[in-house]
């Protein structure tokens, strides 16, 4: 026995079992070897919060401590749910194989100690110095696993832990929820700036949230998303248009992002704190790719709508080919004498099942699912179908524009069949316009804004769609030669409301003009907005006071009204 300056040799074998549980719930390190032969163990080093204690000459279960007590005393502490496979794989006949195969053993298993959940690491791999051993090594890792090695926040089970602590003590009258952030535009930092920048951006995002929503606790349970524990008067809407406003810059460049959260209110202790994590991870993610909002409440109409997403998108291409989806269209008129100048192309699914569904409820499932490019490439034949078959009855072409998702810009084949079509007929670009949101505008990177120079420079017409709907800039208007500006419903509706909307929508109309491009009112409804608007100086209108969408048959039967 060498050296210990607490305790001797006879303190050792008196008190085997207290420090063997000390051993076994407060550190668990070990170092220790085994005859593969006899099975028989030897103890080097066990260390713990407690004593530090040098095994060299002893051991806890006597003079010839077994690897099979050893496992024994290890399957006691294992969790229920591991217990039987760490039985089976621990055995020297497995241990062994598995060495032989890859080098060494390793195995984190999950003890119950003192009430508390543990991780250890065990490692074992041959002794070099004598052929007939193996070398163990046993370590709790339960501080690495409930941290985050970057932010150093909570890592997903140590958040877990601490939620479920909280929870059990936490009063009636204390009312919390779990939130569950997201970086949106994140992908683009990383690609516009570098990983480094893209890493930045995350410690950034853990500063303002903390500062904002004072979280009880908050972790990184991946990437650019965080899991908060926060009071629910933290949540109010200014705390969420401030996280949904964040600049990032570097040098002389900036990014605007937004981080986005989903909620869920803790009501009771019945639903397990990983079932709570996903349903504001759902909530989140139901908020829309073009959605101004930045929180959305996880609540059962959430769930519906996720569900009712993943219906939709298995179900889109079979809807496509029995043609359940159909082109709407809406007449734009001359706000001077209220005659058709153009039409826009709306999409309608008349579900088998279900009835009509509107775009509100599946564009969203399809815009995350990628499938809505299918969908567009169908509207534009559809308006060329239209004006094909008007072209062989003599009648001249109806001007119409299709909308194009964010996601288009980015699928190559989509983009190319689209140029290809007004460079076979050029006269296209007189009939077939695109229609760009704002906030898809702003989120083009480069490649996919050449697709939109290009189709610029065929003589495309190109429409600036939803805008004043949510972070609009007049600097979009400069940086783009739009050719008609569309102004959101939303702002039509605060006409006659809201003074300062009148303002907003005459200087935007007059900065429209003096960029040379003309102005056309959305959701126009009542006579009071269509005054206001002619008067205002905008050149059409769109809205259900002149005509609601409609069918082709019904479009060609007011035009032949004329
Ligand atoms: P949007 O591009 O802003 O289309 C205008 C929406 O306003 C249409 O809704 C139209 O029916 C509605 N609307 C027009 N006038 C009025 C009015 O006076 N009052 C009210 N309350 N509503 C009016 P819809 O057809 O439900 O489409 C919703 C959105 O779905 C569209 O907004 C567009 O963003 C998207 N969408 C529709 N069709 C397509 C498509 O083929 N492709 C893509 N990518 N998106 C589409
Ligand atoms: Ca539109
Ligand atoms: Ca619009």
């Amino acid at each position: 026995m060498t050296d210990n300056a607490n305790l001797n040799e006879s303190e050792y074998r008196n008190m085997p079992a207290s420090i063997w549980e000390a051993v076994m719930n407060h550190g668990f390190e070990f170092v220790f070897s085994v005859n593969v032969t006899t099975g028989l163990m030897h103890f080097f080093h066990a260390c713990t919060s407690r004593a530090l204690v040098d095994y060299s000459s002893f051991d806890p279960f006597g003079d010839s401590p077994s690897y099979g007590d050893f496992c024994d005393m290890l399957l006691e502490r294992t969790v229920d749910e591991e217990r039987e496979p760490f039985h089976d794989q621990m055995k020297l006949a497995y241990v062994r194989r598995e060495i032989a195969d890859r080098g060494d053993f390793v195995r984190t298993v999950h003890f119950l100690a003192d009430g508390e959940r543990k991780s250890m690491s065990i490692r074992l791999f041959p002794d070099e110095s004598n052929p007939g051993s193996l070398t163990g090594i046993m370590f709790d890792v339960s501080a690495f696993l409930d941290h985050d090695w970057m932010t150093d926040e909570y890592a997903r089970i140590g958040f877990v832990r601490k939620v479920q602590d909280f929870l059990k003590e936490k009063p009636e009258d204390r009312h919390v929820s779990l939130v569950y952030t997201n970086v949106k535009g994140f992908k683009a930092i990383n690609d516009l700036f570098g990983e480094q920048s893209g890493d930045m951006v995350i410690f950034h995002t853990r500063d303002v949230l903390r500062e904002v929503l004072a979280p009880i606790f908050i972790g990184r349970p991946e990437g650019d998303h965080f899991i908060l524990l926060v009071d629910d008067d933290s949540l109010t809407d200014e705390n969420f248009d401030v996280l949904g406003a964040q600049t990032y810059s570097e040098g002389d460049r900036q990014y605007d992002f937004s981080i986005r959260a989903g909620i869920y209110h803790v009501t009771g202790s019945d639903v397990p704190i990983r079932k709570m994590i996903d349903r504001a991870r759902l909530a989140e993610k139901t908020l829309s790719e073009t959605s101004v909002r930045t929180y959305m409440i996880y609540d059962d109409k959430v769930r519906t709508r996720y569900i009712n997403r993943q219906k939709y998108s298995s179900e889109m291409s079979s809807a496509l080919e029995s043609n359940e989806f159909k082109a709407y269209f809406q007449p734009v008129v001359n706000t001077a004498d209220h005659s058709i100048a153009s039409v826009e192309a709306l999409i309608r699914w008349q579900h088998k099942d279900i009835g009509m569904i509107s775009p509100g409820e599946f564009i969203p499932a399809f815009e995350s699912s990628g499938q809505i490019s299918a969908l567009d490439r169908f509207m534009i034949d559809s308006v060329i179908g239209l004006n094909t078959r008007r072209k062989g009855v003599g009648s001249p072409p109806i001007k119409c524009a299709v909308n194009l998702s964010r996601i288009d810009f980015y699928n190559n084949s989509l983009m190319d069949h689209l140029v290809s079509v007004y460079e076979k007929d050029h006269s296209a670009t007189d009939w077939l316009r695109v229609e760009v949101t704002e906030s898809a505008y702003a989120d083009l990177e480069n490649n996919a804004s050449d697709y939109l120079e290009k189709l610029k420079s065929l003589g495309v017409k190109i429409l600036l769609d939803d805008f004043g709907s949510g972070m609009s800039s007049l600097s979009t208007l400069e940086n783009f030669d739009f050719d008609i500006v569309k102004l959101d419903m939303g702002f039509i509706r605060k006409i006659g409301i809201i003074d300062k909307a009148g303002m907003i929508i005459r200087s935007t109309i007059d900065l429209s003009h003096a960029l040379g491009a003309k102005v056309t009112a959305e959701g126009v409804e009542t006579k009071e907005q269509l005054d206001f608007l002619s008067e205002a100086g905008c050149d059409y209108i769109q809205g259900y006071y002149f005509y609601k969408p409609v069918s082709e048959d019904e479009l060609e039967e007011i035009l032949d009204r004329g």
